[in-house]
């Protein structure tokens, strides 16, 4: 991504196929303000086979993990259009979950997926699923990437792309990790670099390194949520985790995001 400017700060594992592991060196880019997994395309299309996320078997189980949480984001995008009806696009629409419920909510609704047994499995399901931005109808008003966009190895251009489709009085509402904080603060106590948090996003964002993102892609961020948990399916001690996170980043008036997640909303400039 920006190779020039950054540096190794360490390696973390990454899962290529099904229980096959390499050691991916972990960049970190102060301009940027991201941490980055030097991975080649081989490795991320392998990735994106075995992912427990993208395994049909798993589908069921995640759309009880995760609808609640899907409708709250289309909630929020109709909200934020101020109308009904709207045409939604969905990056890494994986098992087609918002689509679903896009569709029921009266949006007109299509979606882009790289792994080709999910747009197959879309399609038997009557979705509208694409392998490439390209191929998508536009203009659209609403731009959804949830839990993608940390899998995108060049993610101004697609940013810049996502930008040229949207209408413009569009909206783009992404949902990232926000988990660099963590690791910047154990490396400050402890000298270590622990790098779990970044589950398996190649990269991973801060908010100032989203919202400079998105800025450099020609958007402009105007709301950036923390992420609270709100209609998630969560284990008791991972909700704790969301609730307090939110309460304290809410304390700080939104100057300190710690939540474990945040939910960010731009707009053409
Ligand atoms: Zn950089």
């Amino acid at each position: 991504m920006c190779d020039a400017l950054a540096e190794q700060v360490g390696t973390s594992p990454y899962e290529t196929d099904s229980a096959t592991w390499v050691d991916a060196p972990v960049l970190e880019c102060r301009t940027c303000d991201i941490y980055f997994r030097v991975l080649d395309d081989n490795t991320r299309k392998q990735h994106f086979r075995s992912a427990s996320y993208v395994q049909l078997d798993r589908e069921r189980a995640i759309w009880n993990e995760r609808h609640g949480f899907l409708s709250y984001i289309l909630d929020l995008t109709e909200h934020r259009l101020g109308k009904s009806g709207a045409k939604l696009l969905d990056i890494g629409c994986s098992y087609g979950h918002l689509l679903e419920l896009a569709v029921k909510n009266g949006f007109h609704s299509e979606g882009v997926e790289i792994n080709q047994d999910l747009v197959a499995y879309c399609l038997r399901r009557g979705l509208v699923v694409w392998t490439s931005i390209e191929s998508a109808s536009q203009p659209v008003d609403a731009i959804t990437l949830i839990d993608s966009l940390y899998y995108v190895p060049r993610p101004v251009e697609l940013m810049r792309e996502l930008g040229r489709a949207l209408s413009p009085a569009g909206v783009v509402v992404l949902r990232v990790t926000n988990r660099n904080w963590l690791i910047q603060a154990k490396a400050a106590m402890l000298g270590i670099y622990d790098f779990r948090p970044l589950g398996d996003a190649e990269i991973s964002y801060s908010v100032h390194g989203i919202c400079r993102l998105l800025r450099r892609a020609g958007l402009v961020t105007t709301d950036i949520l923390p992420d609270s948990g709100r209609g998630k399916c969560m284990k008791l001690k991972q909700r704790l985790i969301y609730a307090s996170t939110c309460a304290a980043t809410n304390m700080t008036l939104r100057s300190l995001y710690v939540s474990p997640g945040v939910i960010v909303i731009a707009r053409p400039s």
